[in-house]
């Protein structure tokens, strides 16, 4: 048993993430959770072991919407110069590392790494995407929670028969994920949104990352029509629906507030206006997208919309850091007219109620996990705490409270 079981922490600062920043501020806890949060004054007499921070923010943990832990092995492909906009060469690439580096336990052992990396980097749930079903349990004995995802692909023919054969034999305690609309065909992508309807989970996959999978939908030609017929997909089979991304997988019906776009940066005014009438969150992922030179989403216009926006690392082959902080950082400086309070709230309180966590994690209000962290915070008054959190990088030096 512990000596305390009720601790209170201070700092000059604490966010709670429902209201404005507390100044001399102060979070009591109990037994792993949040008991009291407010200005020290107030809670300074609490019968409780006291813990200073001085220095520091202390903040509610972040939660990562989209990455691939199971590519982690591959971390030399984003050592390379950046991608410049070529999906399918880079795609090519990873099959090819993919196919090299197939080694399991090398695998298995980079993905526990990332997860440690996502952890030390104050990130306490992660939506993960993998086509191998042994990584649903990376996250075992992990203080990060992981959220995985079985994604699945095949457009059209026989390649999407198997992925719905293979769907219908999957526990349906496993959450499944499309790959992206380019390479999931309609019938899959309808499927999994059913699957993840009967669960009330989420549908998540890849939406319009880049300019060659919008040319891919609305003609049916440009790169991915190569890539895909050379990957042995019988792609005259495909109809292509002559419309961008979020278009087309409105017209499957699949678009609602249990959708997670990820990416979204080639989505036209009224494609977000879609985005926005049917609740769908997008999963911003600006350090992956600048490594791939895809492009920027148009994340002004998103907020003007008020579409739920969440942070998403992507995995390592695409993204040389795993830190939600660089990720903050990243948008930031591809967006600079952002609030900073709206950045910090999609890697924190927002990616907590998307992955239905919002009761315990995103917010440090009385009976939340008390799995807070102080983070080192050379501001000298609130209104420069956000601006602070939000553009000092992967560098950012933090400790867990609890
Ligand atoms: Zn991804």
């Amino acid at each position: 048993m512990q000596e305390f079981s009720r601790y209170l922490y201070r700092a000059p600062f604490v966010v709670s993430g429902t209201g404005p920043v507390i100044v001399d501020g102060a979070v009591l806890t109990e037994d792993g959770l949040v008991v009291a949060v407010g200005p020290y004054v107030d809670l300074k007499d609490a019968d409780a072991k006291q813990e200073d921070y001085e220095g520091h923010v202390l903040t509610p943990s972040l939660v990562n919407c989209h990455a691939h832990l199971e590519l982690s092995h591959l971390a030399m492909l984003s050592e390379n110069s950046p991608v410049s906009g070529d999906m399918t060469g880079w795609i090519r690439s990873l099959l090819a590392a993919r196919a090299e580096n197939s080694d399991q336990e090398i695998v298995h052992d980079a993905a526990l790494m990332a997860l440690a990396r996502l952890y030390g980097a104050g990130c306490r749930a992660v939506a993960d995407i993998g086509n191998m079903l042994d990584s649903r349990l990376l996250g075992d004995g992990f203080k990060t929670e992981v959220f995985f995802f079985l994604e699945l692909l095949g457009l059209c023919g026989e390649s999407e028969e198997s992925a719905l054969a293979l769907l219908s034999g999957i526990d349906a305690d496993v959450r499944c994920a499309a790959h992206a609309p380019y390479s999931s065909g309609p019938r899959l992508i309808r499927a999994l949104k059913e699957r993840a309807q009967a669960g009330k989970g989420l549908l998540t996959m890849h939406v319009a990352e880049s300019t060659q999978e919008i040319e891919f939908l609305r003609t049916g030609g440009g790169p991915f029509r190569n890539f895909l017929a050379e990957r042995g997909v019988e792609v005259d089979l495909f109809t292509s629906p002559g419309m961008g991304s979020v278009k087309y997988l409105d017209s499957l019906g699949v678009l609602d507030s249990q959708t997670l776009c990820v990416h979204g940066v080639h989505v036209e005014d009224e494609e977000i206006s879609l985005l926005a009438a049917r609740g769908a969150t997008v999963c911003l992922c600006p350090g992956s997208n600048r490594f791939m030179g895809v492009g920027l989403a148009p994340v002004e216009k998103m907020l003007a919309q008020n579409i739920p926006l969440v942070l998403g690392t992507d995995s390592l082959a695409s993204n040389p850091r795993l830190s939600l902080w660089q990720e903050m950082q990243v948008l930031r400086e591809d967006h600079p007219g952002i609030a900073p309070e709206a950045v910090f709230a999609m890697a924190s309180f927002n990616g907590a109620r998307l992955l239905g966590l919002g009761e315990r994690l995103g917010t440090v209000v009385p009976g939340v996990s008390s799995s807070l962290l102080a983070v080192r915070c050379p501001a000298k008054n609130e209104a420069d705490v956000f601006e602070h959190l939000t553009s000092a990088g992967a560098d950012i030096q933090l400790e867990w409270l609890e």
